[in-house]
């Protein structure tokens, strides 16, 4: 018996992917030979050197600048993705942002772009795909959800709210997709290296590391691997699960 991925010629469409988890995300399944397809929001540099980077080390990757909050914007982008590749075979919804407030002086603009986002793109870039997956009989949809969508922090109610409604989306497309051989879990990850999280752990470095079962923060790399693992052919019998990938920080 071997580990077999199975991702070897597989076309996956992958947001937010020109930093941070992101990014991870579209070297990893590129170096498993999938042909990766991703969103970027606005920075180009930073997607043109994921291209380089993914290109020099023998594998497939395409940028697409599409912001996921622009419903009409994510039809076009799925469309011209199976049109150019044929197929969609992966979907992982990771883009997302955070605007941590007190409630009390939570400004609109904070709550609609957090919910706009995280949870208005995973429907906007997930419809459009759906139908592409039901008549191949097959597909796989991962949402990036947090540890925030179950257990969270002072100033982030927006965040929470988006997170949960994630987790909650991830079960109920589960369900209905099933009978089409569409699996679709969620990845919650805990405090991880990125620029995103960088505010919380220069604020309160030792606070937040004593509340993490392994003590460190976690690496893209970390959660790049289980999201890998979750389009693989070595997850053909999981769906509807928020796997958590946090070093224990849900349970302390
Ligand atoms: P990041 O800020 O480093 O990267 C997020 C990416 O999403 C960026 O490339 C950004 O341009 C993109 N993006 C944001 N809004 C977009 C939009 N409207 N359209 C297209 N792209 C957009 O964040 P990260 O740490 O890599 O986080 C990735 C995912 O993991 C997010 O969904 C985040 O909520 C989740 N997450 C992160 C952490 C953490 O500690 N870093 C913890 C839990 C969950």
């Amino acid at each position: 018996m071997s580990f077999e991925s199975g991702l070897a010629g597989k076309v996956a469409i992958v947001t937010g992917g020109s930093r941070g988890i992101g990014r991870a995300i579209v070297e990893l399944l590129a170096a498993q030979g999938v042909d990766v397809n991703f969103f970027y929001r606005g920075n180009e540099a930073a997607a043109l050197e994921v291209v380089a980077s993914v290109t020099a080390a023998g594998g497939k990757a395409a940028a697409l600048q599409v912001d996921i909050s622009d419903s009409a914007a994510c039809i076009e982008a799925v469309n011209a993705v199976a049109d150019r590749c044929e197929r969609i075979d992966i979907l992982v919804n990771n883009a997302g942002i955070v605007r941590d407030n007190l409630m009390a002086v939570m400004e609109d603009n904070e709550i609609s772009e957090v919910l706009e986002t995280n949870i208005g793109g995973v429907f906007n870039v997930t419809r459009p795909v759906i139908p592409f997956m039901m008549s191949q009989r097959a597909g796989r949809i991962v949402n990036l959800s947090s540890v925030a969508g179950n257990k969270a922090g002072r100033g982030q109610a927006n965040y929470a709210a988006s997170k949960g409604a994630v987790d909650a989306v991830t079960r109920a497309l589960a369900v209905e997709l099933a009978s089409r051989k569409i699996l679709v879990n969620a990845v919650a990850p805990g405090v991880i290296d990125t620029e995103m999280s960088l505010q919380v752990r220069e604020l309160a470095d030792d606070e937040v590391k004593a509340k993490i079962l392994l003590k460190r923060y976690g690496q893209a790399q970390e959660v790049a691997n289980v999201v890998a693992f979750l389009v693989s052919d070595m997850a053909s019998y999981v769906t509807g699960q928020i796997l958590y990938v946090d070093g224990g920080f849900k349970m302390a």
